[in-house]
């Protein structure tokens, strides 16, 4: 079976990603593996996943998957995007994060947003092909629902009347990170 390592080591993603390349190998840090912190500091989700992949590739020596993700808002010029886990600082949490949100939204009318998610595979010899998936929503001041993570409660998704932290089951079909994660499933095949 060919190998594929996880550049995450958070157990819901490994699952998630798991669950849909069935037929490879997939590795990560729970497997033993030691990996290096790599610095986020590019200026976009591509540049941020390629270079997490990139690294980790040659440190494991197999072919790397790695993503980033966030929250882009249109009446925020595209904030909080590469900064979303840590909007409100340092010590950001989710709770923060959102009271920061929804305050600097209050005196904004547009509140069209998006969930952002690409996905690098990168090989050892340096090749690495990106994938992009968007989910497109409005952010709510009222929170509802406790199911998901982040800008969950406060991401309403028109089609359905609620927002995504009410929704777990339809959110795993139709979220950012889903619909990336269908396309690198398409063409993972072709380069590893
Ligand atoms: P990361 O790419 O996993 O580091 O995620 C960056 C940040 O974006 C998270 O800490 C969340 O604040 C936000 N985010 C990414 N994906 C989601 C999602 O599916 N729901 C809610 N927030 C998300």
């Amino acid at each position: 079976m060919k190998k594929l390592f996880l550049a995450t080591g958070n157990r819901k993603k490994i699952k998630e990603i798991s669950e849909i390349l069935v037929g490879y190998e997939i590795l990560s840090i729970n497997d033993g593996y030691k990996i290096p912190d790599v610095v986020e500091d590019r200026d976009s989700f591509e540049g941020n996943s390629q270079k997490k992949a990139l690294e980790i590739a040659k440190v494991v020596n197999m072919p790397v998957i790695a993503d980033d993700s966030g929250l882009c808002v249109e009446g925020l010029g595209g904030a909080p995007g590469i900064y979303s886990a840590r909007y409100s600082g340092e010590n950001a949490t989710d709770e923060s994060n959102n009271k920061l949100l929804i305050e600097k939204l209050k005196s904004i009318e547009n509140k069209k947003a998006k969930f952002v998610c690409v996905i690098t595979l990168a090989k050892p010899s340096g090749e690495y092909h990106s994938f992009r998936g968007e989910v497109e929503g409005l952010i709510v001041e009222k929170p509802g629902g406790t199911d998901g993570f982040g800008y969950d409660p406060h991401f309403y998704v028109e089609k359905y009347g609620k927002t995504m932290a009410e929704i777990p089951e339809i959110k795993k079909k139709i979220s950012h990170r889903a619909k990336a994660l269908e396309k690198m499933k398409l063409e993972v095949e072709k380069y590893i």
